[in-house]
């Protein structure tokens, strides 16, 4: 686990997002970023991109490794935490980072605040290598893009599960407000509760349940799914009201396999209402007979265009099924280990490397040059 050592953030300068930027979007086709590629992105001087790319290196946000036919960098967790955490708080959207409140299998959560000091949920989506070996093996992701990298990985799941959130907090539904995102970072509103999986009582066991079911038919007639409707992701409010959290595997009802998916779902809270109140009911809704569609939410989400990779990678990799059976990522200074880069060769044209240039230069544009994180803390200080 990469630590979220944010008090560099005050230190570094713009010269050091944007060579960091330059190694992100290298990395886009290369694992290992040459160093004179680095300085052709970032447009800085080859003499001076190298001094940079140390003191990175140094403060751990990218890593120089030898492969077999060439040298290069890479972007370390801490980096890509540091890219998405100084954007937010350029943004004004983020003003401190907490202390650590979940392991997810999948991602890191914090408890951060906003300028004003109110306090806020920040979910740092970390998909790992397992699953990335896993669909590696599937099949090449892009035609430049050799491999799927767990940089783009996770900023798909971050992209995926903010933009059901937003569909699914404007139709109503009991989510957390969502709040920004940026690259595998969404900041999202701190759900005052726990979950259901940490609750050994609730007063009315059997209007609990009936709202579970009716959450899962209102879900599915609106066109969507959770396919991980579990008390880990279900929390419940000092009212003993469910709010429904974690989204990035959400399918959509028309899926060939949303039956199963559906079922599934149901019979998460069945068998916990058993195991944990030795309550079962009648009541269990049907796929066939019980959703009535009103609502297109799916279509809605794919038609704000936000999503079409996610939905190409969905369909090529069945990220519900794949993913979720990947465990937790692995250090910094392991990751990527397994990686062949004799087969990544750097091959780039001038077209390529005139595209991440400017994307890299609008990356930067936004980034104030005075806004600081002020009172972040390092993660090994805040849990001391
Ligand atoms: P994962 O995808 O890794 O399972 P989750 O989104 O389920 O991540 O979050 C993991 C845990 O973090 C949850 O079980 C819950 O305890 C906590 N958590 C997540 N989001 C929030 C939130 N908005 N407010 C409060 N706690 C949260
Ligand atoms: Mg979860």
């Amino acid at each position: 686990m990469g630590k979220l050592k944010v008090t560099i953030l005050r230190y570094l300068a713009r010269e050091h997002f944007r060579v960091l930027t330059a190694v992100e979007m290298g990395m886009k086709n290369h694992e290992l970023v040459p160093g004179p590629l680095i300085a052709q992105i970032a447009n800085v001087r080859a003499g001076g991109v190298h001094k940079i790319l140390q003191e990175l290196s140094k403060h751990r946000l990218c890593s120089y490794e030898r492969g077999k036919h060439y040298d290069g960098y890479r972007l370390t967790n801490m980096g890509y935490d540091y890219l998405a955490l100084k954007v937010l708080s350029s943004r004004e959207v983020l003003g401190s980072v907490g202390s650590q409140i979940g392991v997810g299998k999948e991602s890191d959560i914090y408890v951060v605040t906003d300028t004003h000091g109110n306090p806020l949920c920040m979910k740092l989506h970390r998909l790992g290598r397992t699953s990335f070996r896993k669909l590696k093996e599937k099949r090449d992701y892009h035609k430049h893009r050799h491999r799927i990298s767990w940089l783009y990985l996770s900023r798909l799941s971050a992209t995926k599960e903010f933009a059901y959130m937003k569909a699914l907090h404007e139709r109503g539904f009991p989510v957390p407000r969502p709040v920004d995102c940026s690259r595998h970072c969404v900041i999202m509103e701190l759900v005052n509760g726990h979950p259901l999986a940490n609750i050994r009582e609730v007063k009315d066991v059997p209007q609990l349940y009936s709202d579970l079911m009716d959450l899962v038919v209102k879900f599915a007639s609106c066109g969507v799914i959770h396919a991980d409707f579990n008390e880990f992701n279900l929390m419940l409010d000092d009212q003993d009201k469910p709010v429904v959290i974690d989204f990035p595997q959400m399918v959509s009802t028309s899926h060939e396999n949303a039956k199963m998916y559906f079922d599934r779902d149901v019979r998460c809270v069945q068998e916990f209402f058993k195991r944990r109140f030795n309550y079962e009911s009648e009541l269990s809704p049907d796929f066939a007979c019980d959703i009535r569609k009103e609502y297109s939410l799916d279509k809605e989400v794919a038609a704000s265009g936000y999503l079409r990779d996610v939905q190409e990678f969905d369909q090529e990799f069945e990220i519900g099924k794949t993913i979720n059976e990947s465990e937790e990522s692995d250090d910094d200074e392991t990751e990527g280990d397994e990686y062949d880069s004799s087969e990544d060769e750097p091959t780039h044209d001038d077209k390529e490397v005139k595209e991440m240039k400017e994307e890299t230069e609008e990356l930067c544009k936004d980034l104030k040059e005075k806004t600081m994180l002020s009172e972040l803390k390092d993660r090994t200080e805040g849990q001391s």
